[in-house]
């Protein structure tokens, strides 16, 4: 492996990529030289994968690359920022040509779809782990943060939600479905779409965003908690896709606002800004969904459209998916 890391950088990550003109020295020397807009905020980001925590061991490595890349320009995504540099930090067991060349792949094509140039990183042995920080900028006091929801601003999320848990729970075989069911929620969990879009789309309209890595429900909560402010969700309003309303699972609602690794974005917006949103969204083919409102009463709320309030219990959410049945 020693022998071989500089072969591995050659080959696998200096050749292939998007090259851009505030790279002033990339990969190759001891480190990269980077050229930030004057005046802009440069925003960073880093998220490590470990193999058999956040992704399944047997997991296709067109994927690994994919998704690396995809929880950090998530991150990016939900603070308004335009994507343009990464490191990569890779341990690898071994040094197994098709799996380099899949992981490429799949970290390359995101890479050049958003215009992001790798521009150093390092190489080593180990258990299987990878590490990318990305980076990229966004105008001075154009940041979306997670604290400034006021109450009265409308509740939103991009995508539909719950779709990677399903994935998920198809390939632990806890659930089954027909093929393309299965196809397409897998790809929801190996290939989420970060929201870049999005997220500069939102710029100075949200006043409050981000990523859903955790589950609607926890990461809603970190809005909450960073805005001082509580929230009221109507839980039919949850955006659900067709393949998995097509599992008909009892817990459906408990599990699309629980269930992480979907990577839509959640967001908070003034009425007066609603249709600036709208528009945005609408004019970049951007799905988006109000799901409900922040309110000044803290705590989360979930109803149901009989205007029943479905409590989260410190066991789970068994209120909710009694109350709820099969949907
Ligand atoms: P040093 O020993 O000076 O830290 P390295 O031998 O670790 O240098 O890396 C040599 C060059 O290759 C550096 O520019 C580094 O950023 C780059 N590099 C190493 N590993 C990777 C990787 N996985 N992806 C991208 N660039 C890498
Ligand atoms: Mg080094």
């Amino acid at each position: 492996m020693i022998s071989s890391e500089f072969d591995i950088i050659r080959r696998y990550f200096s050749q292939q990529q998007s090259f851009r003109a505030d790279v002033n020295l990339g990969i190759g020397d001891d480190a990269a030289l980077l050229q930030p807009p004057a005046d802009q905020m440069l925003v960073v980001t880093t998220d490590t994968l470990v193999s058999g925590v956040h992704f399944p061991e047997n997991t296709d490595a067109v994927s690994v690359g994919y998704k690396v890349l995809a929880v950090s320009l998530s991150d990016l995504a939900a603070m308004g920022a335009e994507p343009a540099w990464m490191t990569l930090a890779i341990t690898l067991p071994q040094s197994d040509e098709n799996w380099l060349t899949d992981f490429a792949r799949g970290l390359f094509s995101l890479a050049q779809e958003h215009n992001i140039q790798l521009v150093g990183g390092d190489t080593t042995r180990g258990p299987l782990s990878i590490t990318v920080q990305a980076m990229g900028f966004v105008p001075q006091q154009q940041a979306l943060m997670r604290s400034g929801a006021k109450a009265g601003d409308g509740i939103y999320v991009t995508g539909t939600l719950g779709d990677a848990g399903a994935g998920l729970k198809l390939i632990k075989k806890e659930l089954s479905a027909e093929e393309a069911v299965v196809h397409e929620l897998h790809d929801r969990l190996n290939r989420p779409t970060p929201r870049v879009a999005a997220g500069l789309a939102l710029r100075e309209l949200a006043s409050a965003v981000i990523d859903i890595s955790d589950g609607l429900s926890s990461d809603l909560g970190h809005i909450l908690e960073a805005s001082h402010v509580g929230a009221d969700i109507m839980i039919e309003a949850l955006p659900l896709s067709n393949a998995f309303r097509s599992l008909k699972l009892e817990n459906a609602w408990q599990l699309a606002v629980s269930a992480g690794d979907d990577y839509e974005l959640c967001f908070t917006v003034p009425a007066e800004r609603e249709q600036s949103v709208q528009q945005q969204l609408d004019t970049k083919g951007i799905q988006w969904t109000r799901i409900g409102v922040i309110t000044s009463q803290p705590g989360l709320r979930w109803h149901d459209k009989a205007g029943n309030e479905l409590s989260l219990t410190n066991s789970g959410y068994d209120h909710f998916s009694q109350s709820r049945g099969s949907q």
